[in-house]
């Protein structure tokens, strides 16, 4: 992978009143490389976007995509950046063909090319069959692949997709990564999408920044920022004992490896430092407990996903 940046914010902040939905983003997205804005709804992911766009100003900071600052000159910016929003508009009555020719003429792309290229997206995206019937008998999957053609049509230099999962099923969702990555592995074109969905981000996404009520709070691959994000407590145990009591959690928090301890009813997950399952498997016999299940968990998407997004920071 070309590791030239593409697009890079500095200081970025967007402020709605009171609301900072984008407090202080510094970010860049290298050349050729698929990069996941991932956050749970209202992180901010949407409002970086459309200042990506020169859709929305910025309170403050700087944006340069392919080095063009996209608040001044919003429509250079419209040429080389392909944007498939949240929710794709075509026209219904149209057929899939049809739009893809509109699209390109707006673009001022003479029929004769925009004929070819239509043809071969429509034959990339798996559209080739449903090509000239209308877009009102589309799934929101079709339109989804529709919509990737539609952006693609112009030849941009990066693809911005704004959840492009959501509310596709499970079988339109792998075609429809496996096409993001397609198209990103041939033509080195650089992606970037937002979305909620950690596992599907992990599979197709080079790194992710995870966003948090507008903050960036870590940046990487994602087996990296595992790591990182837990370095301190490297280890995990996952046990179910019974009974849990007071004694026996002050006993296993005592211990000089664990950092942590947290319950749910009789399972316990203890963050360590270092490797004490015999430590601790002695700890609860000797209290008298029954000890169940132990097992030691891989730090892994599920573990971040609780730690940032569902408050256990
Ligand atoms: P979602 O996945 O739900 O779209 P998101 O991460 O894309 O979430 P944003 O849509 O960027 O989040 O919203 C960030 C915050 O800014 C939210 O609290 C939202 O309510 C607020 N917000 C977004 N647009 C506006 C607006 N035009 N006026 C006021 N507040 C807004």
């Amino acid at each position: 992978m070309i590791s030239d940046t593409i697009i890079e914010l500095n200081g970025l902040t967007k402020k709605y009143e009171q609301l900072t939905a984008v407090d202080y983003l510094t970010l860049s997205v290298h050349r050729g490389e698929i990069f996941g804005l991932l956050g749970p709804n209202g992180a901010g992911k949407t409002t970086t976007i459309l200042m990506l766009l020169g859709l929305a100003e910025p309170t403050a900071g700087k944006i340069e995509v392919c080095g063009i600052d996209p608040t001044f000159q919003p429509l250079i910016v419209k040429e080389k950046v392909g944007y498939l929003p949240d929710e794709v508009g075509f026209y219904e009555n149209l057929s899939g063909w049809e739009n893809l020719l509109y699209t390109a003429a707006l673009n001022r792309i003479t029929i004769s090319v925009a004929e070819e290229r239509a043809r071969h997206l429509l034959g990339q995206v798996g559209l080739t069959q449903k090509a000239h019937e209308k877009v009102q008998t589309y799934s929101r999957g079709m339109k989804q692949r529709l919509g990737l053609a539609d952006i693609l049509i112009k030849e941009p230099e990066i693809i911005i997709l704004d959840e492009p999962t959501n509310g596709i099923d499970p079988e339109g969702v792998r075609e429809l990564l496996t096409l993001i990555k397609q198209l990103n592995r041939e033509k080195g074109m650089t992606v970037l999408l937002s979305s909620h969905n950690l596992h599907q981000v992990q599979q197709i996404c080079d790194r992710v920044g995870l966003f948090v009520e507008g903050k960036l709070i870590a940046i990487g691959p994602i087996k990296e920022l595992a790591s990182d994000l837990f370095k301190n407590d490297p280890v995990l145990l996952e046990v179910e004992a019974e009974p849990v009591d007071e004694q026996l959690l002050t006993a296993i928090k005592t211990n000089q490896y664990v950092t942590k301890v947290e319950q749910k009813q009789n399972c316990l997950l203890i963050f360590s430092r270092q490797h004490v399952s015999a430590e601790i498997a002695g700890i609860i016999v000797s209290h008298g407990a029954r000890l169940s299940h132990l097992n030691q968990h891989d730090y892994g998407l599920d573990e971040i996903y609780h730690r940032y997004f569902e408050g256990g920071m």
